[in-house]
């Protein structure tokens, strides 16, 4: 296996391929203002094995494309819609967050957690714009500090793996410059990045026994220590924000 399959199937399994829960998604969801209605033209871009489809529809009362650009995650999203008896709301298909198969002004709503940072904040949320209806509404979580300032390590690791990285403030203003108007934002809590974590930490070891000695799966579960170690000791200097913001049209 390469080194995106052993990622793919070191994730694959579990509920959320982020940090997030089902009570983040609802609590964003209240700050869009949007309500159940079947006619709402919704997407989840990024949307990994589908929690946050799963929520919106069952929420919404509406249909939502989940979109990603791996087929095993899409699968996977796929069959927990018919487990969950949402197959006719969830629709799952494999697509390129930077060429949406979708149309110009058709989206009541746009959501997109823990997987923005592939194009960039600031790269995304302008490209994603024309895709929503005058006055649709984008939802993103995204890794932002959560001080102006922090210590040099953190701000080093981070920067170097992602360098959309940046306050609360500083994406609102980039919100702002590419047309949205914020409706509201919040701080991923803490239980939610060990939702992620606990999952991923149960599952290495059944993960080193499908790969035995692979010194690529060694590499993975050691990056994956190396940064839930960053959380537990640092975590207090950033998190995921939610970012809920309207799309607004001239002047
Ligand atoms: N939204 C899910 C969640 O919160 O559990 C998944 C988050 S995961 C950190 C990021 C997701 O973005 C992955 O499922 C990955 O496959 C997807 N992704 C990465 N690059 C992509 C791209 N260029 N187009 C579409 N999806 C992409």
């Amino acid at each position: 296996m390469d080194e995106l399959e052993l990622l793919v199937d070191l994730h694959v399994r579990n509920e959320r391929q982020g940090p997030g829960s089902a009570d983040d998604t609802r609590r964003a969801l209240a700050l869009t203002g949007i309500r159940p209605d079947a006619h709402l033209s919704i997407a989840d871009v990024g949307c990994g094995t589908g929690a946050s489809a799963l929520v919106l529809a069952q929420e919404l009362g509406a249909p939502v494309r989940a979109l990603d650009m791996l087929e095993a995650f899409v699968d996977r999203a796929r069959a927990r819609a018919e487990d969950s008896g949402l197959a006719d709301l969830v629709h799952a298909e494999v697509a390129q967050m930077e060429d949406l198969p979708i149309a110009a002004d058709s989206l009541d709503l746009l959501w997109s957690e823990g997987a923005i940072y592939n194009m960039g904040f600031a790269e995304g949320v302008r490209a994603w714009r024309p895709l929503l209806k005058p006055a649709g509404v984008l939802a993103v979580s995204d890794l932002t500090w959560t001080t102006p300032a922090r210590p040099a390590d953190v701000d080093a690791h981070w920067s170097a793996i992602y360098p959309g990285v940046a306050t609360a403030g500083e994406k609102i203003c980039i919100l702002e410059d590419a047309g949205y108007a914020p409706l509201g934002f919040f701080f991923l809590p803490r239980s939610s990045w060990d939702a992620y974590y606990g999952p991923l930490r149960a599952g290495a070891a059944d993960f080193r026994a499908r790969h035995g000695a692979s010194e690529a799966a060694e590499a993975i579960l050691a990056e994956e220590e190396k940064e839930q170690r960053l959380y537990a000791e640092r975590g207090e200097w950033f998190s995921y924000g939610f970012f809920v913001a309207r799309r607004i049209d001239g002047a």
